[in-house]
């Protein structure tokens, strides 16, 4: 029994037995207002109780291994270590309006996509939902600052581990928690059907965003082996439903390859698939990936299909990009210590 894991509503099942129900609020707010799970630091918990706890009730820790500072702007990215030694990256942002966590939900990723780092080597485990949210407070810790956004575009699939997924957003939400708000949580995701539709019926308030990079399924097929199983074309149907059921408007992320799925025909498919169907695309420049070919596409064909996509009613941002000098951009986490960052 992990107590760190538990939601509210698991409490109520008494899982340390005779534990008075104020003596787990209390546990419940160390854990997830404090932000702190080892037990010798609860003083207005007795001593005795301390001692128990830890003796039965052990809980398994993650540490940051490293803070690294990007020079360009104030991105920070945090390798963190698991118990088992496994290593995961996160990234803090710096916004106007607050602070953003990037936080991955596997260690490595199954999904395969080209021109990404964290899928090199496959899918190691999933992070379990304490996991994450220790990675949510050591960092929030560290900042000595509240963090008031997630976006889940780590390394992973976030609906490949759905449950813990799931588990872990209810209590980061929770009111006696951290309470952060669920319109400031973003979850990205390959395109898995089946999980989008449970998304939608589990109907929270959270923005969902889809990897779409090409609406030409013979060019996703190549970049997103997982098109072969949900194609374009699907995954945007299942987002319209997800709009429909949740009232939330979807983000399509497409990450720009020179020369890929940067033409103009690409362009055109684009708009043939999204018009009119009330999405917003979010556009970047591919990041490089050491292991990779691929090279980014030119700013100005950023700015076409920026402005091409907006003259037909589908609203379109180019994202800038920040932390690319330690490798921190999207695409560019991974379950190895990349040892070129200076
Ligand atoms: N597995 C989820 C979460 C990853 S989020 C998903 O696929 O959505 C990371 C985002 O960055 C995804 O949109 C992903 O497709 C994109 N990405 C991956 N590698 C990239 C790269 N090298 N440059 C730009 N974007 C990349």
């Amino acid at each position: 029994m992990n107590l760190f894991s538990l939601h509210k509503e698991d409490w109520k099942n008494e899982p340390v037995k005779g534990l008075a129900p104020f003596r787990a609020r209390q546990l419940f707010h160390w854990f997830h207002r404090r932000g702190i799970w080892n037990y010798d630091e609860m003083d207005n918990l007795p001593a005795k109780m301390r001692e128990k706890l830890s003796r039965e009730y052990p809980i398994e820790s993650v540490s940051i291994l490293q803070w690294i500072p990007s020079k360009e702007d104030e991105t920070k990215k945090i390798l963190f270590e698991l118990s088992d030694h496994q290593i995961v990256e996160g990234v803090l942002l710096s916004y106007r309006h607050g602070l953003s966590v990037c936080l991955s939900t596997q260690v490595g990723c199954a999904m395969g996509c080209k021109f990404c780092a964290s899928t090199i080597g496959g899918k190691t485990r999933n992070l379990t939902r304490g996991e994450i949210l220790q990675m949510f407070y050591l960092t929030q810790r560290k900042a000595e600052k509240k963090i008031s956004h997630l976006v889940l575009m780590g390394s992973g699939e976030p609906l490949d581990n759905v449950e813990e997924v799931k588990g872990f957003l209810e209590i980061l939400t929770d009111p006696d928690g951290q309470n952060v708000s669920w319109r400031n949580i973003t979850l990205s995701t390959c395109g898995l059907i089946p999980e989008m539709d449970a998304l939608a019926e589990w109907n929270r308030p959270l923005t969902l965003a889809i990897s779409l990079h090409s609406a030409r399924e013979e060019v996703r097929r190549v970049l997103m082996p997982i098109s072969r199983t949900y194609p374009a074309k699907d995954v945007v149907e299942a987002a319209v439903r997800y709009q429909e059921k949740t009232g939330r408007r979807v983000s399509l992320e497409v990450s720009l390859i020179h020369e890929v799925n940067d033409t103009e025909e690409d362009l055109q498919a684009l708009i043939q698939l999204l018009q009119g169907k009330g999405m917003h695309v979010n556009l970047i420049g591919l990041n490089p990936i050491e292991e990779r070919s691929l090279r980014s596409a030119r700013d100005i064909r950023l700015e076409t299909f920026k402005k091409s996509l907006e003259a037909k009613g589908i609203r379109a941002t180019i994202r800038r990009e920040m932390g690319r000098d330690v490798q921190g951009a999207c695409g560019q986490l991974r379950n190895s210590v990349l040892s070129k960052i200076e």
